[in-house]
């Protein structure tokens, strides 16, 4: 599929990618660090967002600012601005997530001064009535400071405009899912991956019209009528930088058919209201969509979801995928695993640094994980 190739090459190297991007006059390059970044108002300002996840460097300069128990992700996105090769970045947006993002947003403020710096300080009580509304004016704040920072007003029609972009985008992402959930094998999991996470690094506006070709080229993909006979997986965890690990579990006997992850569908679910106030509207969707474990939505919300999403997609099990040192999600993992064990879904757990385990190590546990649900 051409679509993919196009983003195998923009993830080949994100970096040379927004360099370019940004070379040829297109967008200003704010960077962003967690799917609660509102990157619908940062293109409405005109400029480009981009997830920055590291590139996986050997931590040098980092290690004088952060402790060698910090995720992999802010100890690798540090380094890499330590090192210089982030200086095409315009600004950096940190939203109030978690503990490792928002002492990086310290560091970074301090260290590293080529570039603007706006935090956004979102609530983490997402279930009170004021959360709502401070929501809001937090987002409007940001509005007026972003666009103060890029030198440009950002009007409602310019809100509009992304926001129906982003539509597009999420639609197209839930068909895919749709699609390839409903006919495993239709596009491998590794590629499911590859579209994904292109869509958090290249150019929104080209990234919609592939993901509606790829949903196009999808639909046209006679069903068969014998599925393969594959155990259905859930991912669920906080960030996976790892597509191997969706071709290990097809090696394995399994498919992944649905996901919790916050570069997965944690951070493209959800449709924003086009006919409500931009602002507001943004920020009903952050309020509705699935919760991370640094927010607090009830006590049960993200179990809830989790049992809810295993039986809509008729998963047999859940993987859990949690980066080393990621202690939000290491404090989730005993209640879902325990909600799951309640209905009866079984699951396992991986840990992993910025590297895999080796395969045939992990090929065996999935294995035997697959063999057993
Ligand atoms: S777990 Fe929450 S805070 Fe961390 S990257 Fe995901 S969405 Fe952001
Ligand atoms: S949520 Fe976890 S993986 Fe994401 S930045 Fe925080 S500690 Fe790192």
């Amino acid at each position: 599929m051409k679509q993919l190739d196009e983003c195998h090459e923009v993830l080949a190297d994100p970096y040379r990618y927004a360099e370019r991007f940004k070379a040829e006059g297109r967008r200003k390059i704010v960077g962003t660090f967690c799917s609660y970044a509102p990157e619908e108002i940062i293109v409405a300002a005109g400029a480009h967002p981009l997830r920055l996840f590291g590139t996986g460097e050997k931590i040098r300069l980092a290690e004088a600012h952060l402790q060698s128990y910090c995720c992999s992700l802010v100890r690798g996105a540090l380094e890499d601005a330590l090192g210089d090769r982030l200086a095409f970045l315009d600004g950096v947006v940190f939203p109030h997530t978690c503990d490792s993002i928002q002492r990086l947003s310290d560091i970074w403020r301090l260290n590293i001064t080529h570039c603007f710096h706006l935090d956004l300080v979102l609530p983490v009580k997402l279930d009170t009535p004021s959360a709502r509304q401070y929501l809001i004016d937090v987002l409007n704040r940001f509005r007026v400071e972003l666009g103060a920072k890029l030198g440009v007003a950002i009007t409602d029609d310019n809100l509009r405009t992304a926001i129906a972009l982003y539509n597009r985008i999420r639609g197209a992402l839930a068909q895919i899912h749709q699609l390839t959930g409903d006919r495993p094998g239709t596009l491998k999991g590794s590629n499911l991956y590859t579209l994904r996470r292109a869509a958090m690094i290249m150019d929104r506006t080209r990234l919609a019209t592939l993901l509606e070709e790829v949903v196009s080229e999808l639909e046209g993909v006679p069903k068969e009528e014998k599925k393969p006979e594959r155990k259905r997986i859930i991912l669920s965890g906080g960030v996976c930088n790892h597509p191997d690990i969706y071709t290990v579990i097809e090696e394995a006997g399994g498919t992944v058919v649905g996901d919790d992850l916050c570069t997965g569908s944690r951070s493209s679910g959800g449709f924003i209201d086009e006919k409500a106030e931009p602002v507001t509207a943004i920020a009903e969707r952050v309020l509705e969509r699935v919760v991370c474990p640094a927010k607090h939505m009830g006590l049960t919300d993200r179990a809830d979801h989790l049992v809810r999403l295993a039986r809509e997609k008729q998963a047999q099990g859940v993987v859990f995928f949690l980066l080393k040192f990621c202690d939000p999600h290491a404090f989730d993992y005993p209640y879902l695993k325990e909600a799951l064990d309640r209905v009866g879904i079984a699951s396992m757990v991986i840990e992993v640094e910025d590297r895999l385990p080796a395969d045939g190590q992990l090929r065996t546990r999935f294995e035997a994980f697959i063999e057993m649900i």
